[in-house]
């Protein structure tokens, strides 16, 4: 199955990306890693990438598109993409590529995602990703599960969440419409922390997935 991770910046994709593609057997693609790989690199996307990043804006669609495309290449079965697409173009690409069979997109008001992005830690090695409060590492600064260092990301300052913040209004959530009209979209509520002893989100995320299972 070819699923979208659709939302603003801390709405969840990424942690949810990684939960579920434990329990479906899917890979994770997310082009935020791909650019944050391409510019340890020193890759010429990667230094073109770098100060876009760091000021909230999105990459040119063709220079994400390219590196989605050769990252497809290498992978057989299914696919959770968090971050692509986020233009109506980058849609459009995207199907050049692939089916996908739904879009789930992670409800959050701008409070949440002050609340998270401020906390949120990285691990440098493995991406995985916890938070000062909500999600804490057993051990400051190091990964739980790698052992890696954790660090805050560049575009997790105020500033750059709020530029983040109004290009997704700009520019990625026109992509609600688009597919909402393809009837793929599934929203989902995801204002309460992934540490939530009712994982509702987690719920209706896998409810969408079983769903589409079962009509494989
Ligand atoms: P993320 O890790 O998904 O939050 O992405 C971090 C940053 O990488 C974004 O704020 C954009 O600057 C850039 N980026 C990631 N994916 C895309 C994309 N599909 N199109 C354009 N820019 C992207």
């Amino acid at each position: 199955m070819k699923i979208i991770m659709l939302g603003a910046p801390g709405a969840g994709k990424g942690t949810y990306a990684k939960k579920l593609k434990e329990i479906y057997g899917l890979s994770h693609i997310s082009t935020g890693d791909l650019l944050r790989d391409a510019i340890s690199k020193e890759t010429n996307e990667g230094l073109e990438a770098k100060k876009l990043i760091e000021q909230g804006e999105l990459v040119p669609d063709e220079m994400i598109a390219e590196l989605l495309k050769e990252k497809i290449k290498e992978i057989e079965g299914g696919i959770i993409l968090d971050g692509f697409p986020r233009t109506i173009k980058q849609a459009e690409i995207l199907n050049g590529i692939t089916n996908i069979h739904s879009v789930l997109k992670f409800d959050v008001t701008e409070e949440t995602v002050l609340r998270r992005l401020g906390g949120r830690l990285t691990c440098k090695n493995c991406g995985e990703i916890f938070h000062k409060t909500n999600i804490p590492p057993k051990e400051e600064g190091i990964c739980d599960k790698c052992q890696g260092e954790l660090f805050i990301r560049e575009d997790d300052t105020k500033e750059t969440i709020l530029n983040r913040l109004k290009t997704y209004r700009e520019q990625t959530a026109p992509l609600e419409d688009y597919y909402n009209n393809l009837e793929i979209l599934k929203a989902i509520d995801s204002n309460l922390d992934i540490n939530d002893p009712e994982i509702q989100t987690m719920n209706e995320c896998q409810k969408v997935l079983d769903e589409i299972k079962n009509n494989m």
